[in-house]
């Protein structure tokens, strides 16, 4: 019998972590003391219980963030990128505490949880850059009589919704550009994943965030406790990351009070393999852009389509990876395979495989949960996997690699494209012509070249089509928190 591992740590990083709501620099309990539970999805057991908002605490964290506004606005940018850069470094001394909480509460492995820490800390650096990087212009009306001054502002009091997935980076992601434009926020992490971002408000606390800057409210009823906000008008923008379904009824909500409106929303990435790629680094690849966070993330290939004449050998080689990985509960180092993080993603990624199977799809390794108390799925290779089959068109969220061939470049851009999704796609050639052709080609916000990995603070992160509005990282980050003013001087 096995027995599940365990951290010496993990009972301390759990108590350490605040569990209250953050409003107006104040942990304060929920109205009514309402709590909810935080699951360890690797064993099914509670972890704690953190406050849960009511609509009126909600609005009370917008209303905090309304009046430190006009204040943080004016705060030199200087400042404002100093109090991100020291919470970029109080990250990195804590690191190995903050991957044990987020290990515990999301379940990815230890080493992926620290590399998502550092990943996250990367996005403060990179915008306590930025903060000193806003520009305006000057110019020669073309009559030549009269000035252009054109200069930026922060949008405003921001409403910042964060999925599960990847609990501190999606945050850093909409905070470092938030508080280095001089927004205010109220911040909303998942349900599932409510720690990493409570302990990521007490760092910026700590690296000297004002009172009111940053607000975070954690719930059971999102729906509950955002729609006021978004209806309110004293917020100006929203900044979504989540599914597609719940992005587009929150354009439909923000409509009411025309916030500018940012979404990364769902993604489902085609992977295409061909003749002329180099065998090693396609797997390598696919590994990377499969495997990374358990197969959940929006980035992750959920398709893919190689040539026939490397099919096998292709299907081969990954399914003899994907069979040697160890699976486990994340808090033991030798574990590269954590659980799914609740039941219902499991029972979604075990409907997929048997409705794939069921349309004649052949299991080459996997293809069922791997048992034990936690959400396990066993890393899964299909291969003859028809266009009809659900995982096709739907975002698998697992360890499920499904392989289709194709013979010709133009078939396979047009599966490929074959979505009402757009978010990222990934290539393998060595063929420089064909490389470019097809990354021209193809319908996505961004493209892996011969890469398995695309995302990076210094790079805009987003999509298009049904995946998403705006881009997050990158030089232009830091637009989706800023408004442009335009003054027109005259007696010149
Ligand atoms: P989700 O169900 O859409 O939830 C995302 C966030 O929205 C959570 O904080 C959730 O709160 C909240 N939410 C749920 N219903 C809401 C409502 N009616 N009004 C306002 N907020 C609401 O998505 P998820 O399952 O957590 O995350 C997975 C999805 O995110 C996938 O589709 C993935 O592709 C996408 N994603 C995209 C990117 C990207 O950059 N494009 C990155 C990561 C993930 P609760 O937790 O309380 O439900």
């Amino acid at each position: 019998m096995t027995t599940t591992p365990t951290h010496p740590r993990e009972a301390t990083v759990v108590e350490a972590a605040p569990k209250q709501l953050l409003i107006a620099g104040k942990w304060r309990d929920a109205t009514g003391e309402r709590t909810f539970a935080v699951e360890d999805p690797a064993t099914g057991a509670t972890l704690c219980h953190v406050a849960d908002a009511s609509p009126d605490d909600a609005l009370a964290a917008l209303g905090a963030a309304h009046d430190a506004q006009a204040d943080w606005a004016t705060h030199p940018p200087r400042e404002r990128g100093e109090i991100l850069r020291r919470a970029y470094e109080i990250i990195i001394e804590r690191r190995e505490d903050l991957a044990l909480l987020m290990t515990l509460e999301m379940g990815k492995p230890l080493p992926e949880a620290r590399g998502e820490i550092t990943y996250a800390a990367e996005f403060f650096r990179w915008f306590a850059e930025e903060a000193v990087r806003i520009g305006g212009d000057y110019a020669v009306a073309p009559n030549g009589s009269g000035r252009f001054l054109v200069t930026r502002q922060p949008v405003g009091p921001a409403l910042l919704i964060t999925p599960w997935n990847f609990p501190m980076a999606m945050g850093t992601r909409k905070i470092g550009p938030a508080i280095a434009a001089g927004c205010t926020s109220v911040i909303k992490p998942a349900q599932q994943t409510p720690l990493s971002m409570l302990a990521l408000a007490e760092i910026l606390r700590e690296a000297g965030l004002p009172d009111g800057v940053l607000n975070v409210v954690t719930s059971s009823n999102a729906g509950g406790v955002m729609e006021p906000m978004i209806r309110d008008p004293r917020a100006r923008k929203l900044s979504f990351t989540g599914s597609t379904a719940i992005g587009r009824k929150l354009i439909e909500q923000s409509a009411e009070q025309v916030l500018k409106v940012s979404l990364e929303l769902g993604g489902n990435a085609p992977f295409l393999v061909f003749d002329d790629a180099d065998l090693d680094a396609a797997v390598d690849g696919a590994m990377q852009a499969k495997m990374r966070n358990i197969g959940e993330a929006c980035t992750a290939a959920n398709r893919f389509y190689v040539h026939a004449d490397i099919a096998q050998a292709f299907s081969d080689k990954l399914a003899e990876r994907m069979s040697a990985l160890t699976i486990g509960r994340g808090v033991s180092e030798d574990i590269q395979v954590g659980p799914l993080i609740d039941d219902k993603q499991l029972s979604k990624v075990t409907d997929l495989v048997s409705d794939a199977v069921a349309q004649g799809a052949q299991v080459v390794t996997g293809g069922d949960r791997h048992g034990g108390d936690g959400y396990f799925y066993t890393p899964t290779v299909l291969t003859g996997v028809p266009e009809g089959a659900r995982m096709a068109s739907e975002e698998i969220f697992g360890p499920v690699a499904p392989i289709t061939t194709f013979t010709d470049e133009r078939d396979a851009i047009a599966k490929a494209n074959n979505t009402e999704y757009g978010l990222v796609s990934y290539l393998f050639t060595q063929n420089l012509q064909r490389g470019l052709r097809v990354t021209e080609a193809l319908d996505t916000g961004m493209v892996g070249l011969n890469q398995g990995i695309v995302s990076n603070p210094a790079a805009p992160f987003g999509g298009v089509k049904a995946s998403g509005l705006g881009r997050e990282g990158g030089k232009v980050g830091i637009d989706e928190f800023l408004e442009t003013k335009y003054v027109s001087i005259g007696g010149l």
